[in-house]
């Protein structure tokens, strides 16, 4: 999403600038409601209708790589995925596409993350601005990542993302970097949780580092925005993608329950 006006998807909102509304939101969450990549150009906000149709593709695939795995990467502590009750997701609603996924793609939120306390807020804002105002299923995406690092479970990957840009998000995976990446810079350990993400997805889906890109690369959206962009056209994530793959399983567990719980608690009071 770029950093201007009137690339929103609200017509009421556009009259005031992006920042205009970052101010007047903040904390009444009115920032969420920009909260998804969207097009560059163009006024065709209107959110696509839920994808109906469902491809008798093949079962899903596993989740789990079978018995637990040696902590992969020597010296760190084994990544996690903060599962969706945790961060205090709505239950997914029913529907949704089936699909292979066969590429890797990211994206930014577009919404000036500030603190990164507000990481869990945001993603039940662009949840709630998601399901709500665009009729989608769930959050559009399947991962998301913070600027401390911490991953979050977001959309089952069985099912295809959603967008309000011009591409067909079925058979990519999606991870969301909170933040945008047009006003902010990048922390290594957001770099480094994005890298995880899409290592254990190349290792579960069975893709090469070289699928992944960049919302831009498929639609019109300035999206992951340049400062996080300029680490694809580097190379930089997917030498980190390959050195991660390279080092072992990437184990990706889902944190659940009380552990969880507490982990976002100490992330929303700012630790
Ligand atoms: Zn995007």
């Amino acid at each position: 999403m770029d950093t201007q006006s009137s690339r929103g998807s609200g017509t009421r909102l556009d009259a005031l600038s992006r920042r205009q509304l970052m101010q007047i939101g903040g904390s009444l969450g009115l920032a969420a409601t920009l909260g998804a990549c969207a097009e560059n150009t163009g006024s065709s906000s209107a959110p696509a209708a839920p994808p109906t149709s469902t491809i008798p593709g093949p079962a899903p695939l596993p989740v789990a790589a079978g018995p637990s795995l040696p902590a992969p990467m020597s010296g760190e502590q084994p990544m996690v995925q903060i599962c969706r009750q945790a961060w205090g997701a709505a239950p997914a609603r029913p529907g949704g596409r089936p699909h292979t996924i066969t590429r890797m793609t990211l994206h930014h939120s577009a919404v000036v993350l500030g603190e990164n306390r507000l990481a869990p807020s945001r993603l039940r804002q662009h949840q709630r601005y998601h399901q709500n105002d665009h009729g989608w299923i769930d959050i559009a995406y399947h991962v998301g990542v913070d600027r401390n690092g911490n991953i979050y479970e977001l959309r089952t990957p069985d099912l295809a993302g959603d967008t309000a840009t011009n591409y067909d998000p079925a058979g990519h995976f999606l991870v969301l970097c909170e933040g945008d990446f047009d006003q902010e810079p990048v922390t290594d350990a957001q770099l480094t949780g994005a890298a995880t993400a899409f290592a254990w997805a190349a290792q579960q889906f069975h893709l090469a580092s070289g699928t992944l890109g960049g919302h831009r690369d498929f639609a019109d959206t300035s999206c992951p925005g340049a400062n996080l962009y300029a680490h694809l056209t580097s190379g930089d994530l997917h030498t980190r993608i390959d050195a991660l793959l390279a080092g072992g399983p990437v184990d990706l567990q889902r944190l659940c329950g009380e552990e969880a719980a507490t982990k976002v608690a100490e992330i929303e009071a700012g630790q």
